[in-house]
C-alpha cells in the first residue's frame, strides 16, 4: 500500500491508481492543490503493484541521448501557435496519419489542465503550447493501454514523471507506442491556477474567456508573453507583468516532487524529449532563429525515437546538433528547481485570499542587493571594474 511519508515522495502521475487490480486508489486534491492517492485499507490486500510501478520510489538513472537535433515546423502558423519550434506537432501529425492515437495535455472549457487523446489532425490544436500547470492525468493509462493492445499506434505526450509512470504501468514494451517526454522546469497548482484566473472568467468580465496562451510569440519567442482571448478584446501580460508567471519562475508553487524530481536527466525512458532550442542564436543552424518563432531542441534515446525523426522529415527542418553545448543553456535538464523560501507563506497567504498579485509581488520583490546589483553592472562592465557583484553579495 502506498503510504506517503513527505509530499515530495509522488509526483501525481496516477500509475499506482491506474494498476491497482481492485480500483482502491483515488486521487485527492491537498491543501495546496495538488492531486495525491489515496487508498482504501478496507479493500486493499497490499499486493505491492502500487509501489512496484511508483517513478519516486524508483528513480530513473539519468543518461545522454544518443542523437540531439535542432528543428523547426515548416509551417509558420504551426510555429506560431507552439511553444518552441512545433515539434510536437509534426510527432503527432504522424501518428495520425498512420491511424494512431495522440494523448497530450489540453484545457477543458473551465480552463483546467487535463490529459486526454485525440485521433484527428484537429484535433491537435488543443495539445499545441505549454501549459504552466500540473496536468491531471484522469483515466489517459488505461485508455492509451487499451488503444495498444487495440494495435493502435500511440503518441504519448507529458512531462518525464507522467512517461516515466506510464511506462511503468504498461509493464511491458510496445513497438507501436512512441513516448515524448517535454523537458520541464516544474508544474505548478492546479488550484492555485485557478484561483488566479478566476476574476477573468468572471462577472468582471462580461465576454467569455475563449483562449489562454502562455507564449504568445507576437513579441518574440523567449518573450513569454500571457495572453488571454475573448471574443472582442484581448488581456496581455508580458514576463514582468504577469504575476501568474512570476510566481511560477520564483517556485513559489511548483509541486513539491519538482524539487526533487526522480526523472531528470532524460530517465524517463521516453524515445524523444522536446525543449526550447536556447542557445541556438549562438551556433549553427542560426538561420531558424532568425525570425524568432521558436526553435525546438529534440533529443532521442532510442532507435524509435531516431527512426520518427526521420520520418517525419517532409514536415520539418532538422540538423543534428552537438548535444553537450546545449545542455548548459536548459537548467531543466539536469537540476530540480530549489523551492522559494517563502512558499509556505505564499501559501497560507494564498489560503487567507489574499489578492494574487500582491502576494507574489510582495514575495518576488528583488532585495537591495540585487536592485543595486542590476542597476550598477552594465555601467561596471562598461568601465571594465570586476568583482564588485562579489563584494556587494558579501
Ligand atoms: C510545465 C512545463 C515546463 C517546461 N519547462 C521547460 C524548460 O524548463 N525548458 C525547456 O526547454 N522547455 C520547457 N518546457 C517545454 C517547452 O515549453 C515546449 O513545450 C516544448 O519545447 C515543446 O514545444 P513544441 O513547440 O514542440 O510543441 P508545443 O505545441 O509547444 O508542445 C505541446 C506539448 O506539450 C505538452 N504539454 C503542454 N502542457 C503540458 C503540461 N502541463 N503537462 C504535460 N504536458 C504538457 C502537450 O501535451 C504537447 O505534447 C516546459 C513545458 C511545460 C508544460
Amino acid at each position: 500500500m502506498i503510504v506517503l511519508s513527505h509530499k515530495k515522495e509522488c509526483c501525481g502521475c496516477t500509475a499506482c491508481l491506474s494498476v491497482c487490480p481492485r480500483q482502491c486508489i483515488r486521487m485527492e486534491t491537498d491543501e495546496e492543490g495538488f492531486l495525491y492517492p489515496v487508498t482504501d485499507p478496507e479493500h486493499c490486500t497490499d499486493c505491492g503493484l502500487c509501489e512496484r510501478v511508483c517513478p519516486c520510489l524508483h528513480p530513473g538513472v539519468p543518461q545522454e541521448p544518443i542523437q540531439c537535433y535542432a528543428s523547426i515546423h515548416r509551417k509558420e502558423e504551426i510555429r506560431l501557435e507552439s511553444s518552441s519550434g512545433g515539434l510536437f506537432t509534426a510527432l503527432a501529425e504522424e501518428t495520425i496519419r498512420n491511424g494512431g492515437v495522440v494523448f497530450g495535455a489540453r484545457f477543458d472549457r473551465e480552463f483546467r489542465v487535463m490529459h486526454d487523446y485525440t485521433e484527428t489532425l484537429e484535433g491537435l490544436s488543443a495539445f499545441r503550447g505549454s501549459k504552466y500547470v500540473q496536468s491531471d492525468m484522469r483515466n489517459s493509462f488505461r485508455q492509451a493501454e487499451q488503444f495498444l493492445k487495440e494495435g493502435r499506434e500511440v503518441l504519448f505526450s507529458g512531462v518525464s514523471c507522467q512517461i516515466a509512470g506510464l511506462k511503468a504501468f504498461l509493464r511491458r514494451d510496445y513497438q507501436h507506442l512512441i513516448t515524448l517526454d517535454i523537458l520541464c522546469h516544474g508544474v505548478a497548482s492546479p488550484a492555485v491556477w485557478a484561483s488566479f484566473l478566476h476574476p477573468y472568467k468572471t462577472a468582471q468580465e462580461p465576454e467569455r474567456l475563449t483562449q489562454v496562451t502562455f507564449r504568445d510569440k507576437q513579441n518574440g519567442w523567449n518573450q513569454y508573453d500571457f495572453c488571454l482571448r475573448y471574443s472582442e478584446k484581448e488581456i496581455r501580460f508580458n514576463r514582468k507583468t504577469n504575476p501568474y508567471m512570476a510566481g511560477y519562475f520564483a517556485n513559489l508553487y511548483l509541486r513539491p516532487s519538482c524539487h526533487a524530481c526522480p526523472r531528470r536527466g532524460f530517465s524517463a525512458g521516453s524515445d524523444l524529449t522536446l525543449g526550447d532550442c536556447w542557445g541556438i542564436e549562438k551556433r549553427p543552424p542560426q538561420s531558424y532563429c532568425a525570425d524568432d518563432k521558436g526553435v525546438s531542441l529534440v533529443m532521442a534515446h532510442t532507435p524509435k525515437g531516431v527512426e520518427r525523426m526521420r520520418q517525419i522529415h517532409a514536415s520539418v527542418c532538422y540538423t543534428p546538433i552537438d548535444y553537450r553545448p546545449m545542455e548548459s543553456y536548459n537548467p531543466a535538464i539536469r537540476h530540480s528547481p530549489v523551492p522559494h523560501p517563502e512558499r509556505e507563506q505564499f501559501f497560507i497567504r494564498w489560503r487567507q485570499q489574499e489578492a494574487f498579485g500582491q502576494i507574489v509581488a510582495s514575495l518576488t520583490r528583488p532585495t537591495l542587493t540585487k536592485r543595486l546589483e542590476t542597476m550598477c553592472t552594465p555601467l561596471l562592465k562598461a568601465l571594465g571594474i570586476k568583482g564588485f557583484t562579489k563584494y556587494l553579495r558579501k
